[in-house]
């Protein structure tokens, strides 16, 4: 039953709306079922005064009619007053539950695998029940009850017209279903048009996003990309629009033919009533109140196929919140605080790891030991499997093969809070927080975001200290250029940063660099290097860089090739053997001669 798909999530929409707030809702139902009432109600009032007008005109006495023209102002100023009143209450909603959805999908962001974020089609959902969580929830409630309200309202027209005739009301049920059934087709359509669509409109986003973000502008300028770029997103837009413009042809075409059906119909019911009135068959007072019935009737039913039009993008909204909120996340559900030998260190055993979707493994059969106080050091050209090493390390992927032990401890079975606290580690491309410098080291010991002494040490030791005391503010300089005042720094002091950052875990005994010394001279990554010499004894330190003057001076060196560990030792032995490594390290020995 695809046209009761409007109806689909109207139980949930309103689950989340009773969530949020239940006297809202309340008052919301109330208002509700006293706005679809009344209209009928003010249709009979208005037929009895006739009818009281009519009979004062024989009897020459007033009272009647004006009896019944001061119930009719006292309903139309209860109809105002619900009206009103249903608009407060929405209002009142909207913000709060736009709030609400925000948190839930906020909270399951949190949540997600690293994997999630990087399927286009999951982050895509990500991002559109993001863009409308404020708006499209309370739409749907809305809708729904504008739906009950006028439903209502018909049914008690019905109920008023039944008087006249039982086949009239029969004629004019049966006249509005055509339109019905094209409404929720057209709109049935048009939301697997949006659905299938997204992907363009993404694209259309990302260009948006290249076209004015201040990160990118240097770019796009120096190649002339602006024109290029714009182009492109005239072009999807060209096809997009083209599709709206079918279905949007269409469903106005069919929209008016079956409209009109209706429209003869309740002319004809018109007619039939102007004849029985002038037969006097029906009263004057008859006679207005079928009229009123009429139009009135004309416009509830419009506005619920307006509704059910509405309700359809509602609905796809919903379907795609949902299907977010419910994605299944394999729960990372470890209980360990310590392995059974301390002294181990961490050992991977024939691990493999393919990414989702890719057809090559990025790790074969890694087999290594660190033992707690070494520093290894890890060597590969680009796309050789270091980073993804690190990404299974610290449990951002789970290998496919094979077994990674912390401590004589499989990582799977460790708690995943006390593994996150053992390991400090910084990528390439680490986050540059646009707060100020001291909340950016902070940030690295979410417990202590606010101990200047300790963010001042860490600042120390990853060399940022130097350059953040040359600022007026100090610690408190706002970085990025995003709010006021804020201050850019070069990517080189930018790393220098996300390393006081990593220092920023005192308790870390893995600290893992992943090249994030790449923009700082030789001299800077030396001696951060050298400082890692002062690793305590039970502390490890695994470093990704292609500098060799730097990778010479770890104490085991690991070489990857196409994902698999094929030399590995001390870089004297490595030289010895004369292998890979022995070949980089001449290579760019050479280049220094
Ligand atoms: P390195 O750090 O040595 O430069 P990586 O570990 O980043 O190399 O990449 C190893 C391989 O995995 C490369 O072939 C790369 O294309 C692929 N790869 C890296 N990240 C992803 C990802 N998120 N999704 C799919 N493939 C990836």
């Amino acid at each position: 039953m695809r046209s009761l798909g409007v109806f689909r999530y109207s139980g949930r929409a309103l689950e989340l709306v009773w969530g949020t707030s239940k006297a809202l809702t309340f008052i919301m139902a109330g208002l509700t079922l006293i706005a679809g009432l009344l209209p009928g109600g003010i249709a009979w009032v208005g037929k009895q005064l006739i009818d009281a007008v009519v009979a004062g005109q024989i009897s020459g006495d007033s009272a009647e009619a004006l009896r019944w023209l001061g119930i009719e102002a006292g309903l139309i100023v209860a109809m105002a007053a619900s009206q009103r009143g249903l608009g407060v209450a929405q209002s009142l909603l909207r913000a709060q539950l736009g709030h609400r959805v925000n948190v839930m999908i906020l909270h399951k962001a949190q949540t997600l695998d690293l994997v999630h974020f990087e399927d286009s089609e999951f982050y895509d959902k990500m991002t559109r029940a993001r863009r409308e969580a404020s708006s499209r929830p309370l739409s749907l409630v809305n809708r729904s009850f504008g739906l009950v309200q006028n439903g209502i309202s018909l049914v008690t027209y019905g109920a008023l017209l039944l008087q006249f005739s039982g086949w009239a009301v029969l004629v004019l049920a049966v006249a509005a279903v055509p339109a019905f059934v094209a409404e929720t087709k057209f709109a049935g359509e048009a939301f697997r048009l949006f659905r299938w669509r997204s992907p363009e409109t993404r694209k259309q986003m990302y260009l948006e996003t290249v076209l004015a973000r201040e990160d990118y502008a240097k770019e796009v300028k120096l190649f002339g990309l602006g024109g290029e770029l714009v182009r492109r997103y005239r072009d999807i837009f060209g096809v997009l629009y083209g599709e709206d413009r079918d279905l949007t042809l269409r469903r106005g075409l069919w929209g008016f033919l079956l409209g009109l059906l209706s429209t003869v119909a309740l002319y004809g019911a018109y007619a039939w009533v102007a004849v029985a009135a002038v037969a006097t068959r029906i009263t004057l007072g008859q006679m207005t109140m079928y009229l009123l019935i009429f139009r009135q009737g004309q416009g509830a039913f419009s506005a619920i196929l307006q509704a059910i039009g509405g309700m359809y993008e509602d609905n796809l909204y919903l379907s795609n919140l949902y299907e977010f909120l419910e994605q299944e996340v394999a729960p990372l559900n470890g209980s360990a605080t310590q392995g059974p030998d301390p002294r181990d260190g961490i050992r991977f055993e024939d691990v493999w790891f393919t990414y989702p979707g890719a057809t090559e493994p990025a790790l074969r059969a890694v087999t290594f030991h660190l033992r707690p106080g070494t520093r290894l050091a890890l060597v590969g050209h680009n796309g050789s499997g270091k980073t993804t090493l690190i990404k299974v390390l610290t449990r951002l992927y789970t290998q496919d093969r094979g077994r990674i032990l912390l401590d004589g401890l499989p990582l799977e079975e460790w708690d995943p809070a006390v593994l996150r606290a053992r390991v400090g580690v910084i990528f390439q491309d680490f986050v540059r927080y646009q707060f100020t410098v001291g909340e950016n080291i902070g940030m690295g010991d979410v417990d202590r975001v606010t101990d200047q002494a300790g963010i001042v040490q860490a600042a120390e030791r990853g060399m940022a200290a130097p350059f953040i005391e040359t600022f007026p503010a100090k610690y408190d300089t706002q970085l990025g250029r995003w709010f006021k005042d804020g201050r850019e720094l070069s990517i080189g002091q930018w790393q220098k940063v996300a390393l006081s950052r990593a220092m920023m875990r005192e308790k870390a005994d893995i600290l893992v660099l992943d090249e994030p010394t790449a923009a700082m001279d030789a001299e800077a990554e030396a001696e951060i290097f050298q400082r890692l010499a002062d690793l305590t004894e039970d502390q490890m330190a695994i470093l990704i860089s292609h500098r060799f003057s730097t990778v010479r001076m770890a104490d085991h060196i690991a070489v990857l090739h196409q994902g698999a560990l094929v030399e590995e030792g001390s870089h004297e032995s490595l030289m010895e053997q004369g292998g890979r490594y022995a070949h980089l390290f001449t290579l760019q020995a050479k280049g220094y001669q």
